[in-house]
């Protein structure tokens, strides 16, 4: 994996950044590896998620108002984690009959209907 190795340049970097900073105080570091850990930890969440897929609708599957589903291409769409705000790749769909929109249910997001 490709981001290994940046995460790895980015510990790296925090290191870097205390040589270059003597007299750092402990404060400051400690937002240096903030910093740092919180993107990681959001990048490795948003790489997890994208292996369980984009979502999608089965052929029989019909809005509430009993539409067709017709698919819109892909959103990025922002998801509430406990590691923080990510962003996820997924199938939009919205009703020829109604105009609703539709996320499909995801095992790793779940579904959200009529928002874009
Ligand atoms: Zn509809």
């Amino acid at each position: 994996m490709e981001e290994i190795k940046q995460w790895v340049e980015k510990l790296e970097g925090v290191v870097e950044w205390s040589k270059a900073h003597p007299g750092s105080t402990l404060r400051e570091l400690e937002g240096q590896v903030h910093e740092v850990i919180e993107q990681i930890r959001v990048e490795l969440m948003e790489d997890a998620v994208a292996q369980q897929g984009v979502g999608g609708v089965m052929e029989e599957e019909r809005c509430e108002c009993g539409g067709r589903w017709v698919f819109q291409g892909y959103r990025k769409r922002w998801v509430t984690t406990r590691e923080g705000a990510i962003r996820v790749r997924r199938a939009y769909y919205t009703c020829e009959h109604c105009g609703a929109g539709f996320f499909p249910p995801g095992s790793a997001v779940g579904d959200e209907r009529g928002m874009e």
